[in-house]
């Protein structure tokens, strides 16, 4: 099962694995996991997925700016990523896109960013990892307006939205989130949501799948992710695992 897992959205930059980091890398794939790719949250954080695909050969990495750090990237912060973008093993402009949800948010700052890193991602052919939290409308409106290739990460809208983000092309990831009790609208999504569209995801350290929930997450935890959705989706999840590792790589041009 193990050999079918690719995790397509992780944060292994993360301060919770300090200390066990490599490790916990290296057990995995030697395992055989199939693939990682790393979000990239901010300039540092895209340096740590380039030197990390260096040493994993399954281990890729998205070069973005998240829009939580939207109100502290300034334009020469926008423009450093510019250049590593072409570097190898990048797969994609990513995490990208609007959140609404926390205090002192800058709206017109996160659009900005978010216009300009899709046109980035257009003039280098690559696909988007989008993150959308609370800010259903203008993503959609400005998806609409560029239509990039591309992934709209830990899905939290409506099977209405997702019918909407599928019309444009593109993919939908899920996390653990549908393991979670009493979870109706990952449930309904993944009732409108074609197979050969969806991702599977950990976004970890966060996110971990029952019966995990609350602990630190770990890109192996997919497996509990996959059931679940494969029971809704009626499928066997062997056969969803396949099937997901063969969406990423064709979304991100992995061989
Ligand atoms: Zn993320």
């Amino acid at each position: 099962m193990l050999s079918h897992i690719f995790d397509s959205h992780s944060h292994y930059d993360s301060s919770q694995f300090d200390g066990i980091r490599y490790t916990l890398l290296d057990e995995m794939f030697s395992q055989g996991l199939a693939g990682i790719i790393h979000a990239s949250t901010d300039y540092g954080s895209a340096i740590f997925g380039i030197e990390t695909a260096k040493r994993y050969e399954r281990f890729y990495t998205s070069i973005g700016i998240h829009p939580e750090a939207a109100s502290r990237t300034s334009d020469s912060d926008l423009k450093s990523i510019y250049p590593i973008v072409k570097k190898d093993k990048v797969v994609a402009v990513g995490e990208i896109g609007l959140d609404y949800h926390y205090e002192g948010y800058d709206r017109e700052r996160q659009i900005y960013l978010f216009k300009e890193q899709i046109k980035l991602a257009l003039d280098n052919d690559l696909p988007v990892i989008v993150h959308s939290r609370e800010a259903t409308l203008d993503t959609m409106e400005i998806l609409n307006q560029f239509k990039p290739r591309g992934v709209v990460h830990c899905f939290s809208g409506s099977a209405e939205t997702a019918k909407e983000v599928l019309a444009l092309g593109m993919y939908i990831g899920l996390t653990g989130v549908v393991t979670f009790k009493n979870n109706k609208k990952a449930k309904s999504v993944l009732e409108v949501l074609p197979a050969d569209r969806f991702l599977l995801e950990t976004d970890c350290p966060y996110m971990a799948p029952e019966p995990f929930r609350g602990k630190t997450c770990i890109s192996t935890m997919i497996e509990h992710t996959a059931k679940k959705s494969a029971e809704i989706m009626g499928l066997d999840p062997l056969e969803l695992l396949k099937i997901t590792e063969q969406n990423a790589k064709t979304l991100f041009n992995i061989k």
